[in-house]
């Protein structure tokens, strides 16, 4: 298990690699949480492209809440499970307007009682939104986490708690951040790009690749632009 110390000086050097807030991280608690619920085994991307025309449609929880399901699919159905989303973002809004006078609610156990919203996703809202400590644990953040050692879990729920433990509350917001990124492009499933890894010092795992492929620097050069063009729709939003 890593010391807090490590913790740290991993979070840090992953943050100059992918200085960028979470592709979801859209700043106000209503479209933070659309996009977090729509983004379900989905690529950010495709519904960072979406959401500038969902929100023009559904500006507000209560246009939201108003909207029929079909008129939501409308807008939402270049996605995977745009049916199931679209029921879903409805209940929550209508949950949020009934319940919640129409804000969005701040803390964990009436996040999760919103139809659709599991911990990650309240996870997200609360610690991109509210300044609370949380961490959101999807595929990529239990991996990574496993791999270096941090933890060892066999599920996302136990992971969230174990880390919970071990990740000093002021820097447990970077963990989604970073990780999500990590995973993606360089810690990533299967065969990890550990001969890019700048953490590769700190990190548990058996299994390391470090052998740097021929193509390595096209590898790097796709990295940065997917990033850039994830952070411009992020903006665009
Ligand atoms: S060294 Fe490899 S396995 Fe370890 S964190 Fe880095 S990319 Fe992942």
């Amino acid at each position: 298990m890593a010391n807090q110390r490590d913790v740290r000086t991993v979070l840090r050097r992953l943050k100059k690699t992918f200085p960028n807030p979470g592709a979801m991280e859209l700043g106000d608690p209503y479209r933070t949480l659309v996009a977090v619920m729509l983004s379900a085994r989905t690529r950010d991307e495709q519904v960072l492209k979406l959401l500038p025309g969902f929100f023009d449609a559904f500006p507000d929880v209560q246009m939201l809440a108003q909207a029929t399901p079909k008129q939501i699919e409308l807008k939402i159905n270049t996605i995977g499970m745009y049916r199931q989303k679209a029921k879903h973002v409805k209940g929550m809004a209508q949950a949020i307007v009934s319940k919640f006078r129409g804000a969005i609610p701040a803390t964990m156990d009436e996040l999760v009682s919103l139809p659709g919203v599991g911990r990650k996703t309240a996870s997200v809202v609360l610690v991109a939104c509210f300044g609370q400590a949380a961490i959101a644990v999807d595929t990529h953040v239990h991996r990574v986490t496993n791999r270096l050692g941090w933890i060892r879990t066999k599920t996302p729920e136990k992971t969230e708690q174990a880390l919970l433990k071990i990740v000093p509350r002021d820097v447990q917001r970077t963990v989604n951040q970073v990780f999500v990124k990590f995973g993606r492009y360089i810690c990533i499933p299967g065969k990890s790009r550990c001969w890019m890894c700048p953490v590769r010092e700190f990190c548990d795992y058996q299994r390391k690749n470090l052998l740097e492929p021929t193509d390595a620097a096209a590898v790097k050069v796709d990295l940065i632009r997917r990033e850039q063009e994830l952070e411009r729709l992020r903006k665009n939003v």
